[in-house]
């Protein structure tokens, strides 16, 4: 995996379909996720876990606080991020919400769908709310 702009990367053999970033500064993305998204869904999701380093106070005063809600706007947050990455590096930004998609599928697949749900926003709603930005944004 590549590694650069203080950040390495790490595969982890798993069933699971996860990506997250580790300690701030180790991204680390299962084999079944890995191998399951097309390169531009994947570049989305990596993108999106990268953006959690400008939100880690934040997201580290919602977890001790245990503010569900606050920790779900740092996730639309990074789904803004890496649908503007997507969008910067010539990719149709729909692939966000497509690897999403396809990530919720594998994790339904092995029983994980509502592992998420407590602190992540639908992918329905993240999809809401990044056309609402996007629009806003070609304004
Ligand atoms: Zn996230």
């Amino acid at each position: 995996m590549p590694s650069g702009a203080g950040h390495d990367a790490m595969k982890m053999g798993d069933a699971m379909p996860q990506a997250m970033l580790f300690r701030g500064c180790v991204l680390v993305l299962s084999d079944s996720l890995a191998g399951s998204l097309l390169e531009a869904e994947l570049t989305g999701i990596i993108s999106h876990e990268v953006a959690h380093t400008y939100f880690m106070g934040e997201m580290t005063e919602a977890r001790e606080a245990q503010d569900k809600q606050a920790m779900k706007i740092v996730e639309l947050k990074c789904d803004a991020i890496a649908v503007l990455s997507l969008k910067l590096l010539g990719f149709d930004s729909g692939n966000y919400i497509s690897g999403l998609r396809r990530r919720e599928k594998l994790a339904n697949a092995v029983g994980l769908s509502s592992r998420f749900s407590a602190t992540h926003p639908e992918v329905r709603v993240r999809n809401h709310f990044l056309a609402r930005w996007m629009k806003q944004l070609s304004q």
